[in-house]
């Protein structure tokens, strides 16, 4: 079974992010770039299939710049099979529906029985990408699951979403899209001789025209990035507790005006 996996690459969860000269973007320098954590369980999740069935390829498919690359050799030292990079500095900013036309190409060219991809990307947070995908493809696709199980006979799945004190249980017909919720399974980590082998396997890249989509016209623009207002300090009550906890609940009510 041939398993594809969208990835997305964001700054590092540790970043410091800045709005940069360019109100509508961050500034990049010093940022280290990560595969999308929801991405990491999708990627592991597509490695068990395949474990599983003994037999498929994994494909990790991104859209970006050049340091997208990066990403892409993390994935293939965890085990992916190849890469597919789609590079192309007219889709700089594109909105998640852009995004979604040129992935379903990719999609389309390459026709896997399944695509898995993050919940959601955790920079922009949309959690738009994997259902658009799924809707230009005529998928059917269920979001944020915590466990899979394919049919022996590769025809359907069965995945689970967690929802408020329980597991609502799906069957879906292949191929469709999945997107992965934390809790799917444990990513492993690259090993030396993955990150070795990582080195000789194949990300093919594809240019503006390969995929014969129209990225005109996306319908969101983004205006511009504002930095949030700092915290203002915290305030610690002296006294003994039963004078602090008064006054406490005096700030909390007259001041703070929370109870
Ligand atoms: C060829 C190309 C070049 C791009 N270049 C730039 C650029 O230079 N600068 C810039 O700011 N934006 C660029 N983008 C757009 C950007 O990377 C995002 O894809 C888009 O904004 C959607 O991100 P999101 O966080 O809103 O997605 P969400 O909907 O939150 O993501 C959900 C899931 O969809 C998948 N996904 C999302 N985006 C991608 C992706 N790009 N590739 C693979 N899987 C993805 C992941 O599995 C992710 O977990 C480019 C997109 C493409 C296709």
């Amino acid at each position: 079974m041939k398993v594809l996996v969208l990835v997305k690459q964001v700054p590092d969860t540790a970043t410091q992010v800045k709005v940069g000269s360019d109100p509508r973007a961050i500034a990049t320098t010093g940022i280290t770039w990560i595969v999308s954590p929801y991405d990491e369980f999708a990627v592991e999740e597509a490695l068990r299939i395949r474990e599983k069935r003994g037999t498929g390829e994994v494909v990790a498919v991104s859209g970006g710049p050049e340091r997208v690359k990066e990403a892409l050799r993390s994935c293939l030292a965890m085990g992916a099979d190849r890469a597919v990079h789609v590079l192309d500095p007219a889709l700089e900013g594109a909105d998640t529906l852009t995004t979604a036309r040129v992935l379903a190409a990719v999609i389309q060219q390459e026709a896997p029985q399944l695509v898995l991809t993050g919940r959601q990307a955790i920079d922009d947070d949309t959690g738009a990408v994997g259902a658009q995908v799924a809707e230009l493809l005529g998928w059917p696709c269920l979001s944020w699951i915590m466990e899979e199980a394919i049919a022996e006979d590769g025809a359907t799945v069965r995945a689970g979403r967690q929802v408020e004190g329980a597991l609502e249980l799906f069957d879906l017909p292949l191929p469709c899209v999945l997107t992965a919720q934390k809790g799917l399974n444990e990513p492993r980590y690259p090993t030396l001789k993955g990150i070795m082998g990582a080195k000789k396997k194949e990300i093919k890249e594809l240019g503006p025209g390969d995929l014969g989509v129209n990225v005109d016209g996306p319908q969101l623009e983004l205006v511009r990035l504002e930095a949030l207002p700092p915290r203002p300090p915290g305030r610690i009550i002296p006294g003994e507790p039963k004078e602090a906890v008064r006054e406490l609940v005096r700030v909390l009510r007259e001041e703070a005006k929370a109870i």
